[in-house]
C-alpha cells in the first residue's frame, strides 16, 4: 500500500511537470488522481482492506499525498494561467505609445499663417473686413465706376445692386485707410468669391491683400517687400521679374513672375514651357483712390499688392488641381 502510494506521487509529479503547465490537461490530470472516481480515491477505497494496526499510518500517507498532489495542481495552474494572460496582453516597454488622432490645420490656413508671418516680421499687422461688401469698397472706391470695363474682368456675385460677395480682398484697403492716417502697413487676408469653376478657379478662394503708404514710398519699396517675402516663402535662389500690368487702383501697375519652382526656370508643364510662373499682382496706389479716401496724393505715396492664397499653396506644394483643397479627402489633406 505505501508503494502504491509512493508509486502514484511519483507518476502524478511526472506527469505535472511534462504538462508544460497547459491549463487543459492539467484540468484532465486533477480529474485523473484527485476526481472523485480518480486514482487517489481508488487508494483511498482501499483503505478498508488495511490492518487496524497499519490503518492510521496508511490513512495519514494518503491524506498527506493527497495534499502534495493539490498544491502540485495548484501551483502548475497559476503558472498556466499566467502564461495565457502574457500571451493575450504582450507588454513590451519599449514600444512607443500610440498617439492620439488629433486634427490638423487646413493647407490653406497654413500657407496663410506663413505668408502672415513673413509679412509681420516686415512690420505688416493683418487687418480683417466684411466678405458681404458694398459695391462702393469692391469697386468705386478703388477706381472702378459702375460702367468702368474692369468689372467684366470679375465675374461678381450680386447680391443687390449695391451689396456684393467682394470679388477681391482690396476693399480692405479702402477701410483701413478711411480710418486711419500714413503711414499704414497692412496685409489683409480673406475669403473672396467670383462665378468661376475649374482646375484652377473656385467659386470660393482666398487672396491676401497688402499696403504700404507713408511719405516717400517708392517701387524701389514694393520691389524690396515682394523679393523678400518671395524668397522667403519659395527659396532665395529664386529669380523674379516684374512685368508691366494694369490695374484699376494702381499706377503704375506690375504683376510679379517668379522662377518656375517644378523646373528652376527650364520650361516645364507647370510653367507653359516658359520658365516663369506668375505669382501677384502689384503696383503704386492710384491718385485717385487716395483721393477718395482723404489723402492728399502730393503728400503720400504708398504700393498694394494682391495674390491668391491657393495658388501659392498650389505652387509651394506641386498641386495642379486647385478643387483638392475643398473635397475634404483626408488622404489629400493628411499630406501637409
Ligand atoms: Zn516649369
Amino acid at each position: 500500500m505505501e508503494n502504491a502510494v509512493r508509486k502514484l506521487l511519483d507518476a502524478a509529479g511526472r506527469e505535472i511537470a511534462g504538462s508544460g503547465d497547459d491549463l487543459e490537461a492539467l484540468s484532465e490530470l486533477r480529474v485523473r488522481y484527485l476526481g472523485r472516481k480518480g486514482e487517489l480515491a481508488q487508494l483511498f477505497k482501499q483503505l478498508g482492506g488495511v490492518a487496524d494496526a497499519d490503518r492510521p499510518k496508511i490513512g495519514k500517507l494518503l491524506n498527506e499525498a493527497k495534499i502534495e498532489l493539490e498544491g502540485l495542481l495548484s501551483a502548475a495552474q497559476d503558472r498556466g494561467k499566467e502564461k495565457v494572460l502574457d500571451r493575450r496582453e504582450p507588454f513590451d516597454v519599449t514600444v512607443p505609445g500610440r498617439r492620439p488622432q488629433a486634427g490638423r490645420l487646413h493647407p490653406i490656413t497654413q500657407i496663410t499663417r506663413e505668408i502672415s508671418k513673413i509679412f509681420h516680421q516686415l512690420g505688416f499687422e493683418t487687418v480683417e473686413g466684411p466678405e458681404v461688401e458694398l459695391d462702393y469698397y469692391n469697386f468705386e472706391a478703388l477706381n472702378i465706376p459702375k460702367d468702368h470695363p474692369a468689372r467684366d474682368m470679375q465675374d461678381t456675385f450680386y447680391i443687390s445692386d449695391d451689396v456684393v460677395l467682394r470679388t477681391q480682398t482690396s476693399p480692405l484697403q479702402i477701410r483701413t485707410m478711411e480710418k486711419r492716417r500714413p503711414p499704414i502697413r497692412i496685409i489683409g487676408p480673406g475669403r473672396t468669391y467670383r462665378c468661376d469653376s475649374d482646375v484652377t478657379h473656385s467659386p470660393m478662394f482666398h487672396q491676401v491683400e497688402g499696403l504700404m503708404v507713408g511719405e516717400d514710398i517708392s517701387f524701389g519699396d514694393l520691389k524690396g517687400i515682394l523679393t523678400i517675402f518671395i524668397h522667403q516663402m519659395f527659396g532665395s535662389d529664386i529669380g523674379l521679374r516684374f512685368r508691366p500690368s494694369f490695374f484699376p487702383f494702381t499706377e503704375p501697375s506690375a504683376e510679379v513672375d517668379m522662377q518656375c519652382v517644378m523646373c528652376k526656370g527650364k520650361g516645364c508643364r507647370v510653367c507653359s514651357q516658359t520658365g516663369w510662373l506668375e505669382i501677384l499682382g502689384s503696383g503704386m496706389v492710384d491718385p485717385e483712390v487716395f483721393k477718395m479716401v482723404g489723402y492728399d496724393p502730393e503728400e503720400v505715396t504708398g504700393f498694394a499688392f494682391g495674390m491668391g492664397i491657393e495658388r501659392v499653396a498650389m505652387l509651394k506644394y506641386g498641386i495642379d488641381d486647385l478643387r483638392l483643397f475643398y473635397e475634404n479627402d483626408l488622404r489629400f489633406l493628411r499630406q501637409f
